[in-house]
């Protein structure tokens, strides 16, 4: 199962999650983060599905081509207090958009392969210099390593 958790995500994508949660706050647009950091394993497993496992598809993404796998990604629906809602009207998700551009996110629901509404990640490092998946994805590899020599 893949994290819902904020602490896990790269700062400055962090930062604008917070962001976004309290702009939509103050215009009572109720969101919640569905998802966030997705380990390679957890990427592989939903790639399967609506493939070699049951359900629809939910993302043309394989392991390491995420932005999940490189905590610079989130993704939210709306609710209504109680249940999650995954489709809501365009407008609202428009608006969302908005805002997240606005903060330097890029919004899925521009994607051209696989529109993916929910889905909002940082590209930008803390120089503010924009950056392909595959940097990131070499960074938090390297990050990863230093983790299992220090075990
Ligand atoms: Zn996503």
């Amino acid at each position: 199962m893949a994290s819902r958790d904020l602490n896990l995500l790269e700062p400055g994508t962090r930062k604008r999650v917070g962001w976004l949660l309290s702009w939509c706050k103050k215009q009572g647009i109720d969101i919640i983060v569905t998802c966030t950091y997705r380990t390679p394993a957890e990427q592989t497993t939903l790639y399967a599905q609506g493939r070699t496992k049951p359900g629809s598809k939910v993302t043309n993404a394989r392991a390491w081509r995420s932005w999940h796998n490189v905590r610079r990604a989130f993704d939210i629906c709306f609710t209504d207090g109680k249940k999650a809602i995954y489709s809501g009207p365009l407008a609202k998700w428009n608006e969302v958009a908005a805002k997240a551009k606005e903060i330097g996110l890029t919004w899925g629901g521009n994607f051209r392969s696989f529109k993916d509404k929910p889905h909002f990640q940082y590209e930008y490092d803390h120089t503010g210099a924009k950056h392909s998946l595959s940097y990131y994805v070499a960074q938090e590899k390297k990050a990863q390593e230093l983790v299992k020599k220090k075990r």
